[in-house]
């Protein structure tokens, strides 16, 4: 809903700049937004959860749409040890795995958002914050929220519009977003 009113939104200012003959410096060219070829093919267990969470950023950004196995932009992998983590090539390519042991004590769905998040251009940001996605397993194995918060997506819009820094769109490897929870002594 957000992305149709915001490309609607674009289109009107873009035909009043044409009506009234204004000249728009920088103008984004309309073709600019960016296909994600995710590849399902190495995720095992995890490849519908990795539809659902292509399916939760397509609906909150603009300027990006991840699709399923028509290249290999993104690959997912499922592992078993070793911690869920992203590795990003760049803006939109890169590698995300998802360790079964971690999958078994946070939501799934919120690691496989969240890591792509990565992949989208988004640093960690452990404040303990469940409405953030970013915020990974400080916000404890409780919190199950899978969305990101409207800055988070429209940090991602900018970032495939153009904007902000290189270093979000960088060559970068996150780990250590779920910390292992240690099962309490009785
Ligand atoms: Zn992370």
């Amino acid at each position: 809903m957000t992305s149709r009113l915001s490309r609607l939104a674009v289109a009107l200012v873009a035909t009043a700049g044409a009506t009234l003959g204004v000249t728009v410096a920088n103008p984004a060219p309309a073709s600019a937004a960016m296909t994600i070829c995710y590849n399902t093919s190495q995720a095992g267990s995890y490849a519908g959860i990795a539809n659902q969470a292509a399916s939760i950023w397509n609906n909150a950004t603009v300027n990006l749409t991840l699709s399923a196995n028509c290249g290999s932009n993104l690959r997912i992998y499922q592992i078993t040890g070793g911690g869920s983590y992203a590795q990003r090539t760049s803006l939109g390519n890169g590698r995300v795995y998802i360790d079964t042991q971690q999958a078994a004590q946070y939501s799934p769905l919120r690691i496989m958002t969240h890591e792509i998040g990565h992949i989208l251009g988004l640093p960690d940001n452990y404040n303990g914050n469940c409405s953030l996605l970013m915020s990974g397993g400080s916000a404890g194995t409780s919190c199950t929220n899978p969305y990101p918060s409207t800055a988070e997506a429209n940090r991602v819009s900018n970032l495939f519009a153009g904007t902000f820094s290189a270093t979000d769109r960088s060559a970068d490897i996150f780990r250590d977003s779920w910390p292992s929870v240690l099962t309490p002594v009785s």
